[in-house]
């Protein structure tokens, strides 16, 4: 005989979901004007409860739909003991319908709830519609919806929820009540995963649940999931932060940190070396970048307080904001990059090796001596003007422009290339050893055509091998700009080491 699990057996979040308005987290504008309306008999046709995931909308929905069929209620609040609490709770209803709109986009329950909608409710006062995720409705079934909504029977409560309330048609909104559903502070979450430990009889550290409660990102759901994939791995043995590191893919506060200080001291070496084992411990690279953030964040809080940091470095306020915001870009960019760890390297040698990436586009393509060190680390808005430089060529501005758009990983590619300038063609030209790249810049060529157009005018751009003979195109180049390419060469290598082994694959 097949083991069953356990009846009785619960998750942690369906367990601890709200059952009552008191219950719910954070959300008490929503909660009490839910709360004044079923007191006062006001209760509209339809409400519409918009916000990101895991912060409550269909826990509010289903009290919702407890308080105003509840036999015994109190204050507005279901009571939970009575026959329809307990059959809305378990999801056994009849006059309680929910409709998942992601699932196959409602239409044929659609047509089923315009069939049925007239009749009244078999057990409740209310027939209580709850539609989950309604912005993916199709439009054939907004329209059927809309046709119920114009002229609600008056033993129909609708109660849609979305997480992207923008897709929703305003025919459909302007017939709710709307409400705006928050994300949780940590403080919240962290207080609640205490209470939950408490009942649960779940033994996890301090600093765990402190943890949990940031990673979760205002969804008090996913905080409750990981603490339960963390109680079920452990068992009785307490929870320590770095059980959380191994099974949440997370990278150490002490990784973490050391990256940060890296980057403020500039230690390219060290800085690799912490992607590199990252990433032979297959840890989420995003995920860093996210603890990155929230460092660095911390960081500016404290230095904004006036406190010291407990750093072997001295890192400033402007430096550290400079910091975060180039993390920022950086987690933009990321999300959409077809090879995250090049980015992170890229990145992390662009913020270690120079003052900012201008300078050393600068240093790379000018023909004068550059005052490098006059570039101050300091300088805030990325899209002020470059210094003023007199030899300031087409390239230079080009690699200005692909900066400005913040398109570092491009700019790395076009780092290592050669521009030939002829008459109606700008050819970027790579040696073989930098293959990597070429193929990286080849991967952007409709954006290269177009910022290029904009520093060149109407050319046509190609990206090809170097030729043997380079001399022609290194004549006019003074002995100093061949040594700051060669340095910049030194560096790229540094990447490439570390790249070697995905490059083969
Ligand atoms: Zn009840």
């Amino acid at each position: 005989m097949a083991e069953a699990p356990t009846p009785t057996y619960q998750s942690l979040y369906r367990k601890w979901r709200p059952q009552r308005f008191a219950e719910v987290v954070h959300q008490e504008y929503t909660v009490r004007t839910l709360q004044n309306a079923i007191l006062s008999k006001q209760l509209a046709h339809a409400y519409l409860l918009a916000g990101p995931r895991g912060v409550g909308k269909t826990s509010i929905a289903r009290i919702l739909a407890k308080a105003v069929n509840c036999a015994n209620p109190q204050n507005g609040e279901p009571c939970n003991a009575c026959d329809h609490c307990r059959k809305i709770t378990k999801g056994t209803a009849l006059d309680v319908i929910e409709i998942d709109g992601a699932s196959n986009r409602g239409i044929d329950q659609i047509r089923r709830l315009r069939e049925e909608i007239a009749f009244v409710p078999a057990e409740t006062h209310y027939k209580v519609y709850i539609i989950d995720e309604v912005h993916m409705l199709t439009n054939e079934a907004f329209n059927a919806l809309l046709k119920t909504l114009e002229e609600p029977p008056q033993h129909v409560i609708f109660v849609f929820a979305t997480t992207e309330p923008h897709k929703v048609p305003l025919t459909i909104i302007s017939r709710c009540q709307s409400f705006e559903l928050k994300l949780l502070p940590p403080e919240r979450i962290e207080q609640r995963l205490k209470e939950i430990c408490k009942a649960e009889e779940i033994n996890a550290s301090a600093q765990v649940l402190s943890t949990i409660a940031h990673r979760a990102r205002g969804a008090l759901r996913d905080a409750t999931v990981m603490l339960e994939q963390l109680a079920s791995y452990k068992g009785s043995q307490k929870i320590e932060e770095n059980d959380l590191f191994e099974i949440m893919g997370l990278a150490s506060h002490e990784t973490v940190q050391g990256f940060l200080q890296a980057l403020l001291q500039k230690e390219s070496r060290r800085a690799l070396s912490i992607i590199a084992d990252l990433a032979e411990r297959g840890k989420d690279l995003e995920l860093f970048i996210d603890e990155l953030i929230e460092e660095a964040r911390a960081w500016i809080l404290t230095r904004l307080d006036g406190g010291e940091l407990s750093l072997p470095i001295h890192a400033d306020l402007p430096k550290l904001i400079e910091l975060s915001r180039e993390l920022l870009e950086l987690k933009r960019e990321i999300s959409r990059a077809w090879e995250k760890r090049v980015l992170l390297e890229v990145k992390a040698l662009e913020l270690t090796q120079f003052s900012r990436g201008s300078a050393a586009a600068t240093a790379l393509s000018s023909t004068a001596p550059i005052p490098t060190e006059k570039v101050n680390a300091t300088r805030t808005a990325v899209s002020e003007p470059a210094p003023a430089i007199a030899t300031h060529d087409k390239w230079t501005r080009l690699l200005e422009e692909v900066k400005r758009d913040r398109r570092s990983t491009v700019h790395a590619f076009l780092l290592e290339g050669q521009p030939v300038e002829r008459a109606d063609l700008l050819r970027i030209e790579y040696d073989p050893k930098n293959s990597f790249h070429k193929e990286g810049l080849e991967k952007y060529t409709k954006y290269l055509e177009e910022v290029v157009q904009r520093v060149y005018g109407a050319v046509r751009v190609e990206i090809a091998w170097a030729e043997n003979d380079s001399s022609n195109r290194e004549s006019g180049s003074s002995p100093r700009r061949k040594s700051k390419s060669a340095e910049l060469r030194e560096k790229i290598k540094l990447i490439q080491e570390h790249l070697e082994g995905e490059i083969v694959n």
